[in-house]
């Protein structure tokens, strides 16, 4: 339940907490570095413990400290869609005995629910994807669950952002030849205004996809997207370098790596690097990878390590 922490572009280092079984989200997005939804479902439900995880987070934390490893952020990112757990709201209060902030990253598909709303409300940072805003386009990107309305994301989202006082951040991903398209980005810009976002991220697939044949856009594109945004007084960035090398060592190597890949695969250069501090041979990842315990694969000339 209990991974990382990662180095993260938008958090520092955030100490990861999955509440939902694997793949389990309302979207199916191309994109998806996780690969295909096992189970696409809009239903609420409850996953976990709440006593075994944070007993879990207590004790990473003392490991982490006695290392001398700060955490900047608990962040609820899961290998699906945090929102999914009816749990979500009593788990955000129980976790700030711990003085850390709370960030939670959703996809915002289950915003139109008040309850989901309120859950959400005693986070310290919340991160939405907003993709598309023709329902087309958010079909054919994010591949949503039948039964959900994309209207009423977009007003929920809205909604959420006019009562949510703490870090509110967006994220959006571009891909070639589905939201390339300057009108749609006009949209999307004009909707992220209306959000009032404390930072606006745009982003690229940089990990191997759901699908294939999913690319970034051309550059110039890129930048074209960043001074639209600009031009509607986003404060906006453009993430189109992977994340950094720094992941810390973890405890018990093998495990530490598999929990973290299984939301978040790590690129070989990265995970050399944490084996060479961990004192960890690489013919043991070898070895993970011939047990299919890891996934290798290669993607825009680099190779990724993922779970199965
Ligand atoms: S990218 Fe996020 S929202 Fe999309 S399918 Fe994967 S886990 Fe779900």
């Amino acid at each position: 339940m209990v991974f990382g922490p990662v180095p993260s572009r938008r958090l520092g280092m955030s100490l990861g907490i999955n509440t939902i079984p694997y793949k389990n989200c309302s979207y199916s997005c191309v994109y998806c570095q996780l690969g295909p939804t096992r189970n696409i479902q809009i239903h609420r439900g409850y996953f976990y413990d709440l006593k075994e995880l944070v007993e879990e987070v207590r004790k990473k934390l003392h490991s982490l400290s006695v290392r001398g490893v700060r955490v900047d952020y608990l962040t609820l990112v899961t290998d699906g869609e945090p929102t999914l757990d009816k749990g979500l709201g009593r788990t955000i209060e129980a976790l700030k005995q711990f003085g850390i902030k709370i960030a939670v990253l959703t996809n915002g598909s289950l915003l139109g629910l008040g309850e989901v709303q309120k859950d959400l409300m005693s986070a310290d940072l919340v991160s939405i994807k907003v993709d598309a805003l023709s329902e087309d386009v958010w079909k054919s990107i994010n591949r949503p669950h039948p039964n959900i309305d994309h209207i009423n994301i977009l007003l929920g989202i809205l909604d959420f952002s006019k009562n949510f006082s703490a870090c509110l951040l967006t994220e959006t991903m571009l891909i070639e030849s589905m939201n390339d398209d300057y009108a749609e980005i006009i949209k999307i810009a004009a909707f992220l205004q209306k959000l009032n976002p404390n930072h606006s991220y745009i982003t690229l697939p940089l990990r191997p996809p759901a699908e294939t044949g999913i690319k970034s856009p051309s550059s110039s594109f890129q930048k074209a997207v960043l001074d639209i945004f600009h031009d509607a007084h986003l404060p906006a960035e453009l993430l189109n370098v992977p994340e950094g090398n720094n992941f810390p060592v973890g405890d018990q190597f093998e495990e530490n790596v598999l929990s973290i890949v299984s939301v978040h695969p790590m690129r070989e250069e990265t995970l050399r690097k944490l084996a060479n501090r961990s004192g960890y041979n690489w013919q043991g990842i070898e070895r993970m990878v011939k047990t299919r315990k890891l996934h290798k694969k290669v993607y825009n000339q680099e190779t990724y390590y993922s779970r199965y």
